[in-house]
């Protein structure tokens, strides 16, 4: 990664003036995969509980998303509702995890072939910059994965009629 960095710095003119002042790198903990997040009286969130989509490594949303869950269930234990906190557990697993495993499936499929990704993304009648890469939260990843499928043998038939 970082011969790549320098070569892509190098290639670039506007940047020959700059000074590198620290570069390290970070894993991105991507989700997609049942676990227990909670013990006694605490609770594991956003990154630490590996809530990042696996698709495009976006972890903010999911990391408030986790936190408002969090607070939801944490009051409803002070309110006596509940008698422990493994709610938390359940609801991020059904309101997340499931979500993250499509998209975990989608990144499988397409890092794998990204091939398909190129002519997918140049599919005129099937907006895929739209589908994937804007909006893919907002349709959630289960919708995206089935209009894909859908929409595949289409997207290669074009392909190979166009040579
Ligand atoms: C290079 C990079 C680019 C990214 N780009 C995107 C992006 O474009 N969009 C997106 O959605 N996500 C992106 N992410 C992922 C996103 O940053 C994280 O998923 C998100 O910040 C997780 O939020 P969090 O609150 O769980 O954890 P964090 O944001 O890591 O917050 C944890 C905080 O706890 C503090 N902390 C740690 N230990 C202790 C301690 N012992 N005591 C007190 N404080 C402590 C840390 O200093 C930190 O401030 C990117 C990540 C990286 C590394």
């Amino acid at each position: 990664m970082k011969d790549t960095l320098s070569r892509f710095i190098a290639s670039q003119p506007v940047l020959h003036d700059c000074q590198t002042l620290s570069l390290r790198g970070q894993l991105i903990p991507l989700g997609g995969r049942i676990a227990a997040l909670d013990r006694g009286r605490i609770l594991l969130l956003g990154d630490a509980a590996n809530l990042a989509d696996p698709w495009l490594g976006e972890g903010i949303f999911y990391a408030i998303r986790s936190a408002r869950i969090a607070a939801d269930e944490m009051i409803n234990f002070l309110k006596g509702n509940l008698a422990d906190l493994s709610s938390y557990t359940s609801r991020i697993n059904l309101e997340i995890v499931g979500h993250l495993r499509q998209a975990r499936l989608l990144a499988r499929f397409i890092y794998q072939f990204p091939w398909i990704g190129v002519l997918i993304t140049q599919q005129e009648p099937f907006d895929a910059a739209d589908h994937f890469w804007r909006h893919p939260r907002r349709q959630n990843f289960r919708q995206v994965n089935q209009t894909l499928v859908r929409q595949l043998p289409t997207i290669l038939a074009q392909t190979l009629r166009g040579g």
